[in-house]
């Protein structure tokens, strides 16, 4: 039986979160963020972020965000593409029907659920948002399968808002800087928004989504070539390269 989608974004992240600090040291983020900007620049980005830096859908940054639930960022590119190579509206997708949705999207992670969830959604916006993707967090988290990571996702990145978007990169490497000293991603993104200056609150998930999907992996991080060792306290770290 599939997972159910809507858990998918609240499960638990990452098995490499043991604190053995027990209090938590200041972190210069500032300058962890200065270094991270040029360090990505050469990095290929998140999907999600290619989209909102070349024309801002909110619609595709949803469907997008969705597909790549449990699944690689690779494979949520190409089956994107397939996508939004046929389809670029609420209508469109749902004129597809589930079996070529599922179809396109292959082999993301739970294609068929998320296919029959992407319906069920563009079927939402069409009958209670004019077609249209929310602008507002609660809204959005009404949507079948919305979790805060994907909310606050289009907030961000498909809307401009304020919002601090926390995935397992995010939740993992914030806690191996000793920046934050959390369980999950939700108390993340709360430590996030009372400590995080605001003007780094959009840009801080992409920083460290790419950092953590090329540099700070979660098994077994590359720390001997990391840009911003020297401002990291490691924690929970027991393997690195
Ligand atoms: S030093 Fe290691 S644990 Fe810290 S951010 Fe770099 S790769 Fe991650």
């Amino acid at each position: 039986m599939p997972y159910p989608l809507s858990k998918m974004s609240e499960k638990k992240w990452g098995s490499n979160t043991k604190h053995t600090r027990s209090k938590l040291i200041e972190v210069q983020i500032d300058k962890i963020v200065e270094i991270l900007r040029k360090a990505v620049a050469a990095m290929q980005v998140p999907i999600v972020t290619e989209i909102s830096q070349s024309r801002r859908s909110p619609f595709e940054i949803l469907v997008t965000t969705i597909l790549s639930l449990r699944t690689k960022d690779k494979v949520t590119r190409a089956a994107s593409i397939r996508l939004f190579g046929r389809i670029t509206t609420p209508h469109e997708l749902i004129d597809l029907g589930e079996s070529e949705i599922a179809t396109l999207i292959y082999p993301v992670g739970f294609y068929k659920t998320k296919a029959k969830t992407l319906i069920e959604i563009c079927k939402r916006l069409i009958n209670d948002y004019g077609s249209e993707v929310p602008n507002d967090l609660d809204e959005l988290l009404k949507l079948k399968g919305v979790g805060r990571k994907t909310a606050n996702l289009v907030i961000t990145l498909g809307y401009g808002k304020l919002g601090v978007c926390v995935d397992t990169h995010v939740h993992r490497i914030s806690n191996r800087l000793g920046y934050v000293r959390t369980k999950t991603p939700e108390q993340t993104e709360m430590a996030l928004r009372e400590k995080l200056p605001r003007q780094y609150w959009i840009e801080y998930n992409d920083l460290l989504v790419t950092w953590g999907q090329n540099t700070c992996k979660p098994i077994s991080p590359f720390c001997s070539k990391c840009d911003i060792s020297a401002y990291c306290q490691r924690v929970g770290v027991a393997k690195s390269r």
